[in-house]
């Protein structure tokens, strides 16, 4: 009898510390993290700091044309496959008379039946300018890019998400132009989404803004604005107007396009200083979890009665922030 009673406490403790447990540090509504704990839970920084460090110390400037940029897109790969993708596709595209690359993972639907026949990509441009470690610039999108890429790798969707690692984006978006100008029409209609990671990490940078190029929200910027009212313990992100990034030609084909950066950007930028030193890794992490929040919100399965429940995201207001760079 004793026995059984301590047995039935320890059943009761056990139940009621696991949604505790699961909700402690959160603020808000203990639903809303129900989604998004699929994939947030599981981003790791350390694997994203190895990333920034093995493209801005062991490789270095990672310029478009260069060994330098087939040791990237080795890299690049070799990560990819580890984490289950197959058929990783290496994108070639020639210009200025070099020879760049994309480096393209796509994870399909994988529940049962259910396919949206809808997609999203994950990009950032995994090359420096010359001379510089390029941490920053753009290690730190891209180890965020593969960082997703893992940790969305046996998550559930219904919607296809591609993950590209654009090349030459410093000698005028080429390779994420290359791309863009090669879809055919029926996957410029299906895509519903490009969210741009673009120096994502500079300790010396301002705080996360929301970049489209004509300066109206869109899909990508409600998705994100709603997810960093979820996870992120900072503002949620305002939106501004700028292209300047890969983003740019995704938006030229209407496809609903933003990029995530920090500004006013830091004074290392473009410059020998941009090393890891310079990395926040708490800003690379929670721009991270933005957007994975975002991107999984959007793909995973639709579930008609939870959309209808208390935990389903909410729509939040954020708000225009002039530019400043
Ligand atoms: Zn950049």
């Amino acid at each position: 009898m004793k026995r059984s009673l301590f047995y039935l406490l320890i059943l009761i403790l056990v139940f009621t510390m696991v949604p505790l447990s699961g909700y402690a540090d959160d603020t808000g509504n203990p639903g809303d993290h129900a989604f998004d704990n699929r994939v947030i839970k599981q981003i790791d920084i350390d694997r994203i700091y190895e990333h920034v460090s093995y493209l801005s110390e062991t490789i270095g400037p990672r310029v478009a044309g260069t060994d330098a940029e087939l040791e990237t897109v080795d890299y690049l790969v070799e990560e990819f496959e580890s984490y289950g993708y197959e058929d990783v596709e290496i994108q070639p595209f020639d210009t200025l008379g070099f020879t760049s690359y994309n480096v393209i993972a796509t994870k399909e639907p994988n529940n049962r039946n259910q396919d949206s026949g809808q997609k999203l990509i994950v990009g950032a441009h995994h090359d420096s300018v010359p001379g510089s470690p390029g941490a920053n610039d753009n290690a730190s999108g891209t180890g965020a890019l593969l960082e997703l890429a893992r940790v969305m790798a046996n998550a559930p969707v219904d919607t296809e998400i591609q993950f590209i690692a654009f090349g030459a984006e410093e000698r005028g978006l080429v390779g994420s132009r290359y791309y863009a100008e090669n879809m055919s029409e029926d996957e410029v209609e299906s895509t519903v989404g490009m969210f741009q990671l673009d120096m994502i990490g500079s300790a010396d940078a301002g705080d996360l803004t929301m970049f489209t190029v004509d300066g109206n929200q869109n899909t990508v910027t409600d998705l994100a604005a709603s997810a960093g009212a979820r996870v992120s313990h900072n503002d949620i992100p305002p939106f501004s107007m700028l292209g300047r990034s890969d983003h740019v030609p995704f938006y030229e084909r209407g496809i609903p396009a933003a990029l995530f950066i920090h500004t006013p950007l830091e004074p290392w930028y473009h410059s020998p200083e941009d090393t890891i030193e310079k990395i926040s890794t708490e800003k690379l992490e929670d721009v991270t979890k933005i957007v994975g929040a975002a991107v999984y919100h959007a793909a995973r399965p639709s579930t008609p009665a939870l959309e209808r429940s208390e935990i389903a995201p909410e729509p939040v207001d954020y708000y225009y922030e002039d530019p400043e760079l």
